[in-house]
């Protein structure tokens, strides 16, 4: 054979394209790490940290002492409250921090129920709410509130006709996102307030995930309360913020102190608070950049549509502009997000929020997916910072799993994992759910039990010649373990789909006879390690 001949047979071979292609991916995953879940939260700004840094080492007075380094870290504080006022157009007297969006969001709803029952006991709210809105709810419910979900289309928008004919003479609340965390779902806030106002009712919006993305006025729209979380403003965790509108009555959740004129005790996160207040400073730019963002996301959503083009796209028009919600036919989307995470991609599975439990999104099923579309779908949330380059990494990632160019790992449903296959003595179970889960009930007998932060620590002791099956507690976890072991060369390797709550649930009498002997636990030390 003539050696262009040769050359030509060994370039056609499958195994060297396959080849090449995965030290490409190799090459381009080490270069290029894509976060694609701001909405989840988002990475802090160095002018933010640097500013936090400055207050943390320098203004470490207690505002409530009488000397220089108290009114220091008092000027630093109410700073800062003008400064998020300004980000909505509010009066610096209406901003009271919070620790977090979620104490914001309890304070309002327990405050307000308390203030109003038993006089009144309506409340109206979103079907598609935050969990620490609706968590809040079904606890008022279980204390005699009547909690009304008020119509919602397919996208996600209330219906405002059926929203102003729930509305009765025991109805003091309407409970509305400005924007949804996992769809994009903008509301007609100023039409809200709107109906409410025509009718004496209050409104109450959070707005966390709209600052910062969405321009929020509020002294045009008439909102009577409003939560912000820092941390989705590329801000630090651990501190957020209650709008209340002049005149209102404020609830009081924290006694115990006058921080806050009173109305949230507990000395003051001066550092937290100034950095919301730097993160609110970049506001203004991040809005700029609003359209530049929604291009980007267009563009995402085409090229995948064009690579998938049975996609189904849960976000609407009228959105804001990072946010994208896809639904993947035939693709389980905890194995898509393990492939993505392998290439360096964050994205999330419905809610960042519910992702440890394997429940379907609450927010998907009130749009109406059922529970299978709910586990074919992802949510991207890009942000002011991801470059074009990202999204055609990010394009490309996804253009090659959907090929089924990198390989796959066997999803096993709880249905599938039957006595047989656990009496396989080919089968090593690998159990990486974390200790606290453990707690809630024991492994399979015989698994292997190791972290999801350590297994790595272990591959010596993982057979490469027997049939492995990733185990974690809710099902997200596995397959990312699992597409791990694939690139290190595992041939047989599976994933318990769901996780083993759910096995446990289908089969109550297979996990009371197959659980909790013999368990070897590969993070002890020693030869110890069976217990
Ligand atoms: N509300 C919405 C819409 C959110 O997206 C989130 C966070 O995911 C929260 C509330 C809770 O915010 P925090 O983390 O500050 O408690």
């Amino acid at each position: 054979m003539k050696r262009k001949d040769r050359l030509r047979e060994w370039f056609s071979k499958d195994s060297f394209f396959q080849a090449l292609k995965t030290a490409v991916a190799d090459f381009t995953r080490r270069r290029r790490e894509v976060y694609l879940d701001n909405n989840a939260t988002t990475p802090i700004l160095p002018t933010v940290a640097a500013r936090m840094n400055e207050v943390l080492t320098r203004n470490y007075g207690n505002p409530s002492s009488l000397y220089r380094q108290a009114l220091e870290a008092s000027a630093v504080l109410e700073d800062a409250r003008r400064t998020v006022a300004g980000a909505m157009h509010a009066d610096i007297e209406e901003i009271i921090f919070t620790s977090c969006a979620t104490e914001a969001n309890n304070t309002v709803l327990k405050g307000l129920a308390d203030h109003f029952y038993p006089e009144k006991k309506r409340i109206l709210a979103l079907p598609v709410e935050h969990p620490s809105v609706i968590q809040t709810l079904h606890y008022l419910a279980g204390k005699g509130l009547d909690v009304v979900w008020i119509p919602v289309d397919r996208f996600g928008n209330a219906d405002l006709a059926q929203l102003e004919a729930l509305i009765d003479d025991q109805t003091f609340l309407i409970v509305t996102m400005y924007a949804n965390n996992e769809i994009g779902t903008i509301q007609d806030l100023t039409r809200i307030c709107e109906i409410a106002q025509k009718h004496g009712v209050l409104v109450f919006s959070d707005c966390v995930q709209a600052l910062g993305k969405v321009p929020l006025d509020f002294a045009s729209c008439r909102v009577d309360y409003a939560s912000f979380s820092a941390h989705k403003i590329h801000g630090p965790k651990g501190i957020g913020a209650l709008y209340v509108r002049k005149g209102r009555p404020i609830p009081i959740f924290m006694h115990g102190g006058h921080q806050e004129r009173g109305f949230r005790a507990g000395t003051e996160s001066i550092h937290n608070i100034a950095g919301f207040a730097q993160a609110c400073r970049h506001i203004t730019d991040s809005l700029k950049k609003a359209e530049q963002v929604q291009t980007l996301k267009r563009g995402l959503a085409d090229a995948l549509q064009a690579a998938k083009p049975d996609l189904q796209i849960n976000t609407p028009a009228n959105s804001l502009p990072n946010t994208l919600n896809l639904t993947f036919p035939d693709v389980y989307n905890a194995e898509l997000i393990a492939a993505l995470d392998y290439y360096g991609i964050a994205a999330a599975a419905g809610s960042a929020c519910s992702t440890p439990d394997n429940k379907p999104s609450h927010v998907l099923s009130a749009i109406g997916l059922s529970d299978t579309q709910a586990r074919q779908t992802i949510r991207l949330s890009l942000s002011e910072h991801t470059s074009k380059a990202d999204i055609d990494y990010a394009t490309w990632v996804f253009r090659e799993f959907f090929s089924g160019s990198f390989g796959s790992t066997t999803a096993l449903w709880p249905g599938q994992l039957n006595q047989s296959m656990l009496d396989d003595p080919d089968l090593f179970i690998l159990d990486i759910r974390f200790w606290y889960d453990r707690l809630l009930f024991s492994s399979i007998s015989g698994s292997y039990e190791s972290s999801l932060l350590t297994f790595k620590n272990h591959l010596d002791r993982i057979p490469a010649d027997k049939n492995i099956l990733v185990i974690c507690q809710g099902g997200f976890y596995s397959p990312m373990v699992a597409f791990f072991l694939r690139s290190k060369g595992y041939q047989r390797v599976s994933y318990l789909a769901s996780g083993l709550h759910a096995w446990k649930t289908a089969n109550p009498d297979l996990f009371a006879r197959a659980c909790g002997e013999n368990i070897h636990n590969l993070d002890a030390e020693g030869e110890s390690g069976v217990i």
